[in-house]
């Protein structure tokens, strides 16, 4: 299915090849198939066979269209942008580079038709069409800011600041502490301009001869308010009034809304005094493609459009003829092709299979499930065979052995196997350019893996499984041991798990050989990597070490306490 064999193919085609056309798709059929089947050609027969050559007439359209592209802005007009006076002359200028390009255009189409209308394949591009002119723009100038950018203040009207109300524009407030008359209370003497203290004297009586205490008041003059009663007030300083806080004594507060500027950005032109509108003119190209083909036959003409584009159907054309026609902004292409169409009818077995050439080559886009009618029989005798087998307890049956063998000897079949369970059957399907539908793939997919599974379980089951009994032989081996220590013991248990993977993984191979001789014994395929890819030999060994470790630990357990050394 690579493009190495199928050159190869059509190269020993092209050698001795028949010259009916039919008896050639027959053998490149044969060619195809007979490598995926154990069958050879012979088991295919033709039964019809004709040949048509069908015209395909497709239409390609190239359109030029062109697009006024607007764009608007704050500010000057962008690099590259041709400035025109006004809206009227940007109108007038536009649609003077719109006419030239038109008229432009109908003259390029008509030039590139000439040059490259007869090839299917060239098509017309942008740079074919139209030459890039440069934008074309003009700049408005902003009235509501007579292009200053700028509006006079709408909070203060363009005064910056205001008269501060707190203190109505003097700067400072009466003094509330001292009620404006610039002096307190003095606090040292209470307003009474002298300080009076409580003083004491001793003196000894000359009669009795104790010490007596008198006492008495002193006054002195108030040296804080130099005897007024009054000193100057602290909050004003004597000033009798205080800074106003609000404006610290401005007497002015600046605008908030202007930060003291006395303008504001203009919304209209957002502070750029001016607008700017441009106009660019872009041309793309809307394409077009239809065939029509002339035959009766509804799949042909469905196969023929389902190639897509005009490079699909050219590739099985063996002569193709083009015209073009370029009107003012379209460039018409008519290709006429013809497309040899050989229809066989094969059958196979009981049935038949209506196969179809495309072009010279013959191509078979479809091969119609030809390979597993040839497989069908093969298959069903398996699913008979799997039917009279078991996995538990293993049974299986040389009616297994034997049809799997034919079942392997295909090699669609192992190559299905070896897709593995996770494949996609639709895409398998298409790698065998359906000469093998979906169903079949997940058909012989499952048929294969229960086949093999069987085989390989009920051999294991035969033979190679008594290896896991292994370890029960562990017991005399360990009461023989007696004496010898804890370490030797330890020693000798996993000596015996080890040598029971051992004996497993050679059961293993040598199971794999004798399948191998039972079901190809001419040694293709080769069964070991089916059965590795289809997860048996993984399974086997998990088994063989999980069953050898716990098997080994129990029996090492029994004799312990069965047996206990002390
Ligand atoms: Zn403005
Ligand atoms: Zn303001
Ligand atoms: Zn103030
Ligand atoms: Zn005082
Ligand atoms: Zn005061």
């Amino acid at each position: 299915m690579t493009a190495l064999p199928e050159s190869d193919a059509a190269h020993r085609e092209t050698a001795n090849a028949p010259g009916d056309p039919g008896a050639r798709l027959l053998l490149r059929v044969g060619d195809f198939v007979e490598p995926l089947t154990r069958f050879d050609r012979s088991h295919l027969s033709m039964a019809e066979s004709r040949h048509d050559v069908i015209s395909v007439m497709m239409r390609q359209t190239y359109r030029a269209v062109f697009e006024v592209g607007r764009s608007e802005g704050f500010g000057a007009l962008p690099e590259g942008v041709a400035e025109v006076a006004d809206a009227a002359a940007l109108a007038r200028e536009s649609e003077a580079q719109l006419a030239a390009s038109r008229t432009a255009l109908a003259a390029k189409l008509t030039a590139w038709a000439a040059e490259h209308g007869e090839d299917p394949l060239a098509k017309p591009t942008v740079a074919d069409c139209f030459v890039q002119l440069p934008p074309l723009g003009f700049v408005d100038l902003c009235k509501t800011c007579n292009a200053t950018g700028l509006l006079i203040c709408s909070n203060c009207k363009g005064a910056k600041e205001f008269t501060c109300e707190t203190c109505n524009g003097r700067g400072a407030l009466d003094c509330q502490t001292c009620e404006m008359t610039g002096e307190i209370t003095c606090n040292t003497c209470k307003g009474m301009g002298t300080v009076i203290t409580q003083k004491e004297k001793k003196h000894r009586n000359q009669v009795t001869g104790q010490t007596q205490v008198e006492h008495y008041q002193d006054s002195q003059p108030c040296a804080m308010c130099g005897q007024s009663g009054k000193v100057k007030c602290p909050m004003c300083s004597g000033y009798k009034e205080v800074t106003c806080r609000t404006c610290e004594g401005r007497k002015m507060i600046v605008c908030a809304h202007c930060e003291g500027m006395g303008t504001e950005k203009c919304a209209a032109c957002d502070g750029h005094g001016k607008r700017h509108y441009a106009v660019s003119l872009t041309c793309s190209i809307r394409e077009t493609f239809d065939t029509t083909t002339r035959t009766s036959d509804a799949e042909i003409a469905a196969t023929l459009k389902a190639r897509g584009g005009i490079e699909g159907i050219l590739q099985l054309a063996s002569s193709h003829r083009a015209t073009a026609e370029a009107n003012n902004d379209t460039l018409a292409r008519d290709t006429m092709a013809s497309i040899p169409v050989t229809s066989i009818a094969i059958g196979v077995g009981e049935g038949t299979a209506a196969i179809r050439g495309y072009g010279e080559r013959q191509d078979v886009l479809d091969y119609r499930n030809i390979a597993a009618m040839l497989l069908k029989a093969d298959m069903d005798r398996l699913d008979v065979a799997g039917a009279g087998t078991t996995l538990f307890p293993p049974k299986v049956t040389d009616e297994l052995h034997a049809a799997l063998s034919d079942v392997l000897a295909s090699e669609a079949n192992v190559a299905i196997a070896m897709a593995g369970a996770k494949a996609d059957a639709d895409e398998t399907a298409r790698e065998f350019r359906g000469a093998i539908a979906a169903d079949y793939v997940k058909r012989a997919g499952a048929a294969v893996r229960k086949g093999l599974g069987r085989a390989y379980w009920a051999a294991l089951a035969r033979g190679p499984a008594a290896v896991l009994a292994l370890p029960l032989l562990f017991a005399p081996v360990d009461l023989l041991m007696r004496g010898a220590g804890g370490g030797a013991r330890i020693a000798m248990l996993i000596a015996f798990m080890v040598a029971t993977f051992g004996v497993a993984v050679i059961g293993h191979v040598l199971i794999v050989r004798k399948l191998q001789a039972k079901l190809a014994p001419a040694g293709s395929p080769r069964i070991r990597p089916i059965i590795d890819r289809l997860g048996l030999t993984a399974a086997w060994l998990i088994t063989a070490g999980a069953v050898a470790t716990m098997l080994s630990l129990i029996v090492a357990g029994l004799v312990s306490s069965l047996f206990p050394s002390g």
